[in-house]
């Protein structure tokens, strides 16, 4: 396997953190509207490794970055309401510092307090973040003397947060919220369980080529709902009237299918569908077969379909998860995600859900509580499952001499 997983990785806990500036890169890109937070999740995700800090009297310099800001005159992209959350969560002052690339902070350090810690604003304020740019590093690394990253979601990005700064700091490590991360998406690649089953849906084929490529190997079987199905029904030559399709994709459909067979390993696809005419509408009414007409689309799995799926839900092992059933976010085409969600949460084995939208629709079911893991981290995990390295990762790992 490709992956190293936490080997030659420090983590928090390694390090001596009483009255040390630690510079903690945290993933606290929450949704906002209008100035309220929507899903506190990944602020929750970050409160044990920045408990841990301040039980240690660490003086904590925050960061993290929040959407895709142009300019830092961006104001809809403040963490300004992060910070003030943080401050009712861990029962501090969490002092919101605006001018990420300043050293303005020192200062501030010198005199801080035991109840307070400071969150810098949106890195991404800062032009050079996204470039990884070392001047900017150097100016974060000027005033840090521990560097750990919790930022799971952001570490398969080589931005100056993630990247050229840690590369600058001797002391360096991850927080508890990655090192779980890590235990558990390995646990999906080391010795897992079979049957071991990857349920994989959501709106492209494409995106998630690479994952299949690398799950072909270690799955016995998949199962295959969304839109992603379509392109897959389509390349078996099933009419699937004007349901989403990723034309150019077809031949690869086509051919993992042969593969598959030829592997003798299982690919559940739909059997009938949730079709509508306009997908607007919230109307949408039952096949009676696998064709979808001329003029409709399908926009979730059917029942017949859901008992297929939940059969084989029920004899796996190990589990991955990713990607919605169907249009999850609208209540009529939800059936078929939350009956996934459910198979999920009644198996006792392993099951895992990748970040993103899967972890919105397992939110949304209601059985969040019943999977093993449920990552902080979209594009992040699924990187890491496809076995390529994250820079986030490989800039706290120590070289391991041969
Ligand atoms: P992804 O980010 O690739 O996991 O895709 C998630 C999105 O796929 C969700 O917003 C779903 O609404 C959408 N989706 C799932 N099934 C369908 C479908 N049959 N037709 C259109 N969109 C779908």
């Amino acid at each position: 396997m490709s992956s190293q997983g936490l080997k030659g990785i420090k983590t928090i806990r390694d390090f001596e953190l009483t009255g040390k500036v630690l510079f903690l890169r945290l993933d606290l890109n929450v949704p906002i509207d209008e100035g309220k937070i929507t899903d506190e999740t990944r602020i929750t995700a970050s409160l044990p490794t920045i408990k841990y800090a301040l039980e240690k009297g660490a003086k904590i310099v925050m960061a993290s970055h929040l959407g895709r800001p142009k300019t830092a005159a961006d104001k809809q992209y403040s963490l300004e309401p992060v910070a003030k959350r943080l401050s009712e969560l861990l029962g501090v002052e969490v002092i919101l510092f605006d001018e990420p690339k300043s050293d303005a902070i020192k200062p501030l350090l010198v005199g801080l307090k035991k109840n307070q810690a400071i969150l810098l604003e949106n890195v991404r304020f800062e032009p050079g973040e996204t470039k990884n740019d070392t001047e900017f590093a150097q100016v974060l690394a000027s005033y840090s003397q521990v560097y750990i990253n919790d930022a799971f979601g952001a570490s398969h990005r080589a931005h100056a947060t993630i990247s050229a700064l840690p590369e600058l700091m001797k002391e360096k490590g991850i927080g508890f919220l990655i090192e779980k991360e890590i235990q558990m998406l390995d646990q999906l690649l080391e010795n897992p369980g079979h049957p071991y089953l990857a349920i994989m849906g959501g709106a492209k084929v494409s995106d998630k080529i690479a994952v299949i490529e690398k799950f072909m190997d270690i799955v016995d079987g998949f199962i295959i709902g969304g839109a992603m199905a379509y392109t897959f029904l389509k390349a078996k030559g099933l009419p699937v009237g004007k349901s989403l399709v990723e034309t150019e994709k077809l031949n690869y459909a086509r051919e993992m299918i042969a593969r598959l067979e030829a592997r003798g390993k299982t690919l559940l696809l739909p059997v009938d569908h949730m079709v509508t005419t306009d997908i607007a509408s919230g109307q949408g009414q039952i096949t009676t077969g696998v064709q979808i007409e001329e003029g409709w689309m399908g926009v979730d799995i059917g029942p017949q379909t859901i008992r297929n799926f939940e059969a084989a839900i029920k004899e796996a092992k190990t589990i991955f998860w990713n990607g919605p059933m169907g249009v999850f976010e609208t209540q009529a085409y939800s059936r078929g995600t939350f009956a996934i969600a459910k198979a999920l949460a009644q198996n006792p084995n392993t099951k895992i859900v990748g970040g993103g939208d899967s972890a919105a629709a397992a939110e949304a079911s209601g059985f969040a509580e019943k999977m093993t893991h449920i990552s902080t981290g979209g594009g992040a995990s699924l990187e890491y499952l496809q076995g390529d390295k994250l820079p986030g990762l490989e800039v706290v790992r120590q070289r391991i001499r041969a």
